[in-house]
């Protein structure tokens, strides 16, 4: 009988610990402002309220059983907004790969773009099987890999990857990144798959198809020699970890700051060095970021202090003329472009995040004391890229995309597209101009998408992918 006992109180215990997909409705964005400025809540990626087809506004969020009621209890006298489970019954999320379908790189991956349409891919990338695809890819097509400089936590030595280009690493203009966040399954697949898929019609003279979008073998040789890095397991140690416990987990598994628990682990996207020591840079009312190490937004101990964030930087170095970086996250639907601090502006170069005097002011959105300065003809260009972007997503036919700028609802610090678009700035213009855009593929929330839902977001991504390649070569790749 003991035993019964602790058994159900344990499994109490992981229930009231268990997250829930939440929806929060209200007539519009500003009503969530209070709900967001919590640091410990979840909302993924990062908080973006979508307009819903009655009109109203919504926000997910991945709440415990005890948020939820808490936050039930303080809005219960607000009739405008309204907090309820996602009451959508979850089928069961795609399966992670047993054993390696690459075969120590000696088989190359093959994407859905070069193969007849209602193919589909059996699983996810174990961590093992996305090294070992770009093995393959580096067997086959004589795709360039290599170690990055720094091993991570868990002692896990990070690669990344060029092609199209040549050996000379000043003609690679594209830079794409997956797998920041751990529990964004199928991040990885998606960009090495798209990568394999330009390969093999680059071989085959032939194009590519996803779903209702196709592409011409010109385009295919015209993305390629726009020189593609990539660095497909940013977070390597992280992505072991989700995929063994299923915990949802999204930080690296760094225990220099905690121990146990939530408490473990950097957020990778809060830790580069963009304002990054937000409470001395933000508004004291807006929380960008959090300083404790159990929160999701957890931002490391210094800008850059994670193995993860030094590798993702140091491919600037090694490729100092990447003009376009994307970095890819899921579940929300969405193309973000700079800025993610506060709103844009293009009339008082003075007012951008190297000036002091603003610090203390950043990330209200909607006010006017502070908005961050970009050029009008940057700002017309990254939205371009962006629109041709989300175009080609819903051209697939398979599901609706949209692009936004990145700060949406909320501000965020440390971000890795952010960091990318600083550079340039922070460097007095001594390095390269990078444009940086957050993709989060998927559905709200829904971090782990079925078979189908999977097999959906690499043909959506892989054509986005591609639709970006275009119109940046479009913009200008110098
Ligand atoms: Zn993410």
């Amino acid at each position: 009988m003991k035993h019964t006992l602790v058994a159900s109180l344990a499994f109490a215990a992981a229930l009231a610990r268990e997250l829930l997909p939440v929806k929060i409705l209200a007539p519009s964005a500003d009503h969530f402002r209070d709900i967001v400025s919590n640091d410990t809540y979840d909302f993924g990626c990062r908080p973006v309220a979508r307009p819903t087809a009655d009109g109203q506004m919504e926000l997910h969020a991945l709440l415990t059983r005890d948020q939820m009621a808490y936050l039930n209890h303080e809005y219960r006298s607000v009739d405008t907004i309204s907090i309820r489970e996602s009451l959508v019954k979850r089928a069961t999320p795609a399966p992670i790969g047993a054993g390696d379908r690459f075969q120590a790189g000696t088989v190359a991956p093959v994407g859905l773009g070069t193969k007849p349409g209602g193919t589909t891919i059996a699983s996810i990338m174990n961590v093992a099987e996305i090294k070992s695809a770009v093995g393959g890819l580096v067997a086959k097509y004589g795709v360039a890999s290599y170690n990055l400089p720094y091993t991570t936590f868990n002692g896990a030595t990070q690669y990344a990857a060029y092609v199209g280009a040549g050996a000379d690493t000043s003609k690679y203009h594209l830079y794409l990144s997956a797998a920041v966040h751990a529990r964004e399954r199928g991040g990885p697949d998606n960009l090495v798959y798209w990568v394999a898929d330009l390969l093999a019609a680059n071989a085959s003279g032939g194009g590519l198809t996803y779903g209702k979008k196709t592409y011409t073998n010109a385009q295919v040789r015209s993305v390629l020699a726009a020189g593609i890095v990539f660095f497909p397991l940013v977070n390597p140690d992280g992505v072991a970890y989700d995929q063994s416990s299923g915990a949802l987990w999204r930080k690296n598994r760094s225990t220099r700051s905690g121990s146990s628990g939530s408490s473990v682990g950097v957020d990778i996207n809060r830790n580069f060095d963009f304002l990054w020591n937000f409470k001395k840079y933000f508004a004291s009312s807006v929380a960008p970021a959090s300083a404790s190490p159990s929160s999701e937004t957890f931002y490391g101990t210094a800008a850059a202090s994670e193995p993860e964030t030094k590798n993702h930087v140091s491919v600037y170095d090694k490729f100092p003329k990447i003009r376009w970086f994307l970095d890819i996250h899921s579940a929300a639907g969405d193309m973000l472009y700079s800025w993610g601090d506060d709103d844009d502006q293009s009339t008082n170069t003075a007012m951008s995040f190297l000036s002091a005097a603003y610090d203390g002011k950043r990330g209200t959105v909607g006010d006017t004391a502070y908005k961050e300065y970009i050029p009008s003809a940057d700002l017309t260009a990254i939205k371009q890229v962006a629109a041709a972007t989300v175009a080609a997503m819903k051209a697939v036919g398979g599901r609706s995309y949209v692009s936004q700028q990145s700060v949406g609802l909320y501000p965020t610090s440390g971000a890795s597209d952010d960091y990318a678009f600083s550079r340039y700035w922070a460097k007095g213009g001594a390095v390269n101009k990078v444009y940086g855009y957050t993709m989060e593929f998927g559905y709200s929330t829904n971090f782990y998408p079925t078979l189908a839902e999977f097999n959906q977001n690499i043909l959506d991504t892989n054509a986005g992918f591609t639709d970006w390649a275009l119109a940046a070569i479009a913009v200008g790749l110098e």
